[in-house]
């Protein structure tokens, strides 16, 4: 695997451009319905089992994080909360790039077996997450 800086070439993706939108307008739309006092997202899982599923503690870990509690966020779900960490860090740099009109950087001779490990990383990852969350099942 090997990063690379280079400027779109069309008709080529503007990644930065698309997913800082979605994640803006995604803040937006959860913003307002908070806002509004519409009902959270209820989860089927834990309503059947009384456990907690893989996602639970999402919104309440996002609302902590955008309210500056991190140490709350992280408690309530550790791998919303490295996303939410890594969101805003790509979030920075796509700003950052699509104002300066800079360079992209891109993910070059991403290898199979490369691949396979991430894949093995985000299940172990996702897995830990649930151990974790299934520990703490009376906060839930
Ligand atoms: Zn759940």
């Amino acid at each position: 695997m090997q990063l690379v800086r280079r400027h779109l070439v069309p008709p080529e993706l503007d990644h930065e451009l698309i997913w800082l939108t979605v994640s803006f307008g995604s803040l937006a739309f959860a913003a307002i319905w908070l806002a509004l006092g519409l009902p959270w997202p209820r989860c089927a899982f834990h309503d059947v089992t009384g456990l907690p599923c893989a996602t639970c503690g999402m919104t309440r870990s996002a609302i902590q994080f955008f309210h500056g509690n991190l140490f709350a966020a992280l408690r309530w779900n550790p791998l919303v909360f490295v996303a939410l960490c890594g969101l805003s860090i790509f979030d920075a740099y796509a700003f950052v790039v699509l104002v300066a009109r800079a360079p992209r950087v891109r993910i070059a001779r991403f290898s199979s077996a490369e691949k396979a490990f991430v894949r093995a990383l985000v299940l172990t990852s996702l897995a830990a997450n649930w151990g974790y969350l299934l520990l703490h099942w009376r906060s839930f």
